[in-house]
């Protein structure tokens, strides 16, 4: 039997395409004790006062969070938002230098991409992240040429974007809203009508077991697990819970999807993003 014709691809981006746990929480924490040194605060206080924020904005990474911390705005919050943000420029700087460094694709995805989309099979982004946030790292990696459409999360920063583009001219750029959060196949659903390619002709990777591989099954779509993609330092995934915008109602939720779609399984297990290429025939 031949392999899987696909004709639609659809790839989760944060720890699918790179390592979002890793990076995101190198760069918050070099930034937090030069944010705690401009405003003499303790680290576990200034913590406390991200999660809060985070919580609010329903976002573990809203731009310039740091502005709405209590300790900014008890330093800074009388002055115009330029010169709030000039305040904190040693800490945003800190933050993008370690970005810079630590934000890398995984092996092969680069590569793997760029022959699928040479395929002629398109290729579509779908994250939860929201759109400010992808577009960035899209554009940072040098792979938004290689995107026929991003499906994203609205946000705080969303003005930053343009509604309908971001770093390549050819992407669009589409948000979806917060109750319809993965594994709600819904947005995999509309992905598939726009494109106009029945579900057994499309693939969805991603690292989540119940969130990615869940909302593909559930539709009718291949679906690819990214294993490599859950394997990182568990120390940064702590650091990322101290942080989180989670409620006990994401908790719930989650563990809800969890049990619905404890007897799921992938039609693949990829080692790599580029195992992919051996696993369906693309075109
Ligand atoms: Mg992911």
């Amino acid at each position: 039997m031949g392999l899987p014709r696909i004709e639609l691809l659809v790839t989760d981006l944060d720890n699918t395409l790179y390592d979002w746990v890793t990076f995101f929480s190198t760069a918050f924490y070099e930034m937090v004790p030069v944010a705690c040194r401009l405003l003499d605060v303790d680290e576990e206080s200034l913590l406390d006062e991200f999660r809060d924020v985070h919580r609010r904005h329903h976002d573990s990474e809203p731009p310039y969070g740091l502005l709405e911390t209590r300790s900014a705005l008890r330093c800074h919050g009388h002055l115009p938002v330029a010169e709030q943000k000039a305040a904190l420029d040693e800490a945003f700087h800190t933050f993008d230098r370690a970005r810079k460094r630590a934000l890398r694709l995984y092996p092969g995805v680069r590569e793997t991409l760029a022959r699928v989309a040479a395929s002629g099979v398109p290729i579509v982004a779908y994250t939860e992240a929201t759109m400010v946030n992808a577009c960035f790292r899209l554009d940072a990696l040098g792979i938004s040429g290689l995107f026929a459409a991003l499906y994203a999360l609205p946000g705080s920063g969303d003005a930053c974007v343009d509604p309908d583009r971001c770093g390549s001219p050819s992407l669009v750029v589409r948000a979806f809203s917060a109750n319809q959060r993965k594994p709600d196949p819904s947005v995999l659903r509309w992905i598939s009508s726009d494109f106009a390619v029945a579900p057994e002709r499309m693939l969805h990777v991603g690292d989540s077991l119940v969130g990615d591989v869940g909302a593909a099954k559930e539709m009718g779509a291949y679906a690819a697990w990214a294993r490599y993609g859950t394997v990182y330092d568990p120390v940064h995934w702590q650091c990322l819970v101290r942080i989180t915008h989670w409620t006990d109602e994401d908790v719930r939720r989650a563990e809800a999807a969890r049990h619905h779609h404890q007897g799921t399984r992938p039609d693949a297990v990829l080692s790599e993003f580029g195992d992919l290429l051996s696993m369906f025939a693309f075109g």
